[in-house]
């Protein structure tokens, strides 16, 4: 028989038995790969490519250059954990059910994974995973054992099987990470099949632990301090005077590197303590106090942050060189993006977890040669709960109803539709909690975001005109300028918890046991 009459006769048959991924793997599978590159913690505010005058990022860039970056990508509840639940489910926190840190997910549910897992694609999981329960769904995982650590980190790697190895790996979290992912594209891969390949980085998460090349970046500079970095919160309601996420407060002795990491072996203890024991002498010397001290605790800080982002932008790049390399750089969508944003001295602050700009808005850039326009940007309103249905989109799937988010691809493509949405809905639940950010929910359009702190003792509402107020630095819910605006958005408030079927009421209680972070 000829190729083109087998090539017939097979597409007979899968129109017979049905299974268009099975009939795809025969023809030649031309959906794309997925690499989903997620890091913890990284602020747009420091990728060059959004505008950083702190450091450069060249190789988050190039996927800049080389497709879109979204302007207006906001996450559901600006902390880990419920960040990466939503990410899997295309669900708010209330419907998935990670609504802070503390929580077990529940890997039972739908998910991203499960689905292209069905549909025949490879799937694979790297990194931070920070779900506590183990990942399911994935040919193959390999993530860090909870927060992990920089140094020597452990990991744990499974199947679809029940159980998992757990080691020790030697060395820097962010290369190890990178390591894996080329060598599973390498050794690892049926070269037959589209895969979706999670790869999340610990970094930046805090204590902020350089690689050992980046120990000395910066040490000439000065980073330059945000604008807001003595702010005194004055134009802002209660929950901005008792958070616990200063700079000039907050920090621990670990974070500041007056304590090693726990873990570091012997040639690496002598490396970190040649390069902060003098640095550490120098800074006791000078008995600094006041302002001088919130100034030092900045640059400490946030050149430790900033290395480690380095270690991430290198690692990109050697992805995407293995991508050219292995051949799939053409038909591979490659995502860049963090849990949440972060705060680098804004307000006075690190930490993420409200409402404002700097965390929640969240940076994603994206390239797929010959489908998203090179060197393209979008202001449509996106949010993690379309990372899921924009994944299914691009492998041929539909998206199910009641996924609260929809697929990106046509903003993507550079085709946003007139009927795009128009607002976003946020929620933080985790209070009592780390940095006493107390809860609220609020609604965010193009130029406005109304925020209620909603708990009985608080009880407060913010409003700010991003364009007249783009810091938020004076909340003008009192303007009777903005009292007609704000009585729309209060209603749009309400349409989204109906349209998200978000309970009535307080529905979150805090779990009685679990991680504190
Ligand atoms: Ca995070």
């Amino acid at each position: 028989m000829t190729r083109p009459g087998i090539a017939s006769l097979l597409a007979v048959l899968f129109v017979l038995v049905g299974s268009p991924a099975a009939a795809r793997a025969a023809e030649g599978d031309s959906r794309p790969n997925i690499i989903y590159v997620m890091s913890d913690d990284h602020g747009w505010q420091a990728i060059s490519a959004y505008g950083s005058n702190r450091n450069k990022t060249p190789n988050i860039d190039r996927l800049a250059r080389e497709g879109m970056r979204l302007d207006r990508f906001f996450v559901g509840n600006s902390i880990c954990a419920p960040a990466r639940a939503t990410m899997l489910t295309g669900l708010h926190s209330h419907a998935n059910g990670m609504m802070d840190n503390r929580t077990v997910f529940d890997g039972s549910q739908r998910t991203i994974a499960k689905m292209l897992h069905a549909a025949g694609y490879q799937t694979v999981m790297l990194g931070k995973w920070h779900l506590e329960s183990e990942p399911t769904a994935f040919d193959y995982f390999d993530h860090v054992v909870g927060q992990g650590t920089y140094y020597n980190p452990e990991f744990r790697r499974g199947g679809l099987a029940d159980g998992y190895e757990q080691y020790t790996e030697t060395g820097y979290v962010t290369d190890i990470i990178t390591d894996k992912a080329i060598d599973w594209i390498e050794n690892r891969r049926d070269t037959d099949r589209p895969f979706l390949m999670l790869l999340h980085n610990k970094a930046p998460h805090r204590p902020w632990d350089p690689a050992p090349r980046h120990l000395t970046l910066f040490d000439d500079v000065q980073i330059p301090e945000p604008a807001t970095l003595f702010d005194d919160w004055s134009g802002r309601g209660t929950p901005a005077h008792t958070q616990e996420m200063t700079i000039a407060e907050h920090l621990f002795p670990r974070d500041l590197k007056f304590e090693r990491p726990w873990n570091l072996n012997e040639s690496q203890r002598r490396m970190w303590d040649s390069v902060y024991g003098p640095k550490n002498d120098a800074f006791n010397a000078m008995a600094l106090a006041g302002d001088d001290l919130v100034r030092w605790k900045y640059q400490r800080y946030v050149k430790d942050y900033l290395r480690c982002v380095q270690a991430v932008d290198e690692n990109v790049g050697r992805l995407l060189d293995e991508l050219t390399h292995s051949g799939l750089d053409e038909n591979t969508i490659v995502i860049y993006t963090s849990d949440q944003g972060w705060y680098l001295g804004e307000n006075g602050w690190f930490d993420k977890r409200w409402m404002y700009e700097e965390s929640f808005r969240t940076p994603f850039l994206v390239r797929w040669p010959g489908v998203i326009p090179e060197g393209s940007t979008s202001t449509a309103l996106t949010q993690n709960i379309d990372i899921a249905p924009t994944m299914l989109d691009a492998a041929g799937l539909g998206v199910p109803d009641d996924m609260h988010g929809v697929s990106m691809l046509p903003v993507l493509r550079g085709h946003t539709p007139d009927d795009w949405r128009r607002s976003l809905y946020y929620r933080y639940y985790e209070y009592p909690g780390w940095h006493s950010v107390r809860r609220h929910e609020g609604v965010r359009t193009e130029r406005y975001t109304l925020i209620h702190f909603y708990e009985p003792d608080v009880d407060e509402w913010e409003f700010y005109d991003l364009d007249a107020d783009p810091g938020e630095m004076s909340n003008a819910i009192d303007k009777p300028r903005y009292a007609e605006k704000i009585a729309e958005l209060k209603k749009e408030l309400e349409r989204l918890k109906t349209l998200y079927h978000v309970p009535p009421g307080e529905f979150y209680t805090v779990p009685e046991d679990g991680r504190r972070e």
